[in-house]
């Protein structure tokens, strides 16, 4: 199916804002309960390069297709929000 140009416009933003945080940190919502998800859910995930931001991208991309939904954020407190938002939602 090919995408809308809104569609479209959405996805370049956000692969634009995983390029734009190259070299910083980022935090992201609980997805897994892994070693890693769980190390990353506290510390965070730092964007190394552009290969890595195309990656995280993708991640988060193919997460929401499955409908498990994942999303990176600037800080924890933002995370925080949106995990508390996840919650009511499931809930109702
Ligand atoms: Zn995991």
């Amino acid at each position: 199916m090919p995408l809308t140009p809104e569609a479209k416009a959405k996805w370049e933003l956000r692969k634009q804002w995983f390029i734009d945080r190259i070299g910083k940190k980022v935090y992201r919502n609980k997805t897994c309960t892994c070693a890693t998800c769980e190390r990353i859910y506290k510390e965070g995930l730092t964007i190394t390069d552009k290969m890595h931001a195309d990656y995280v991208f993708d991640c988060e991309c193919i997460y929401n297709i499955e409908k498990n939904p994942l999303k990176y954020f600037d800080t924890i407190e933002e995370r925080d929000a949106f995990e508390k938002e996840l919650k009511k939602g499931t809930s109702a």
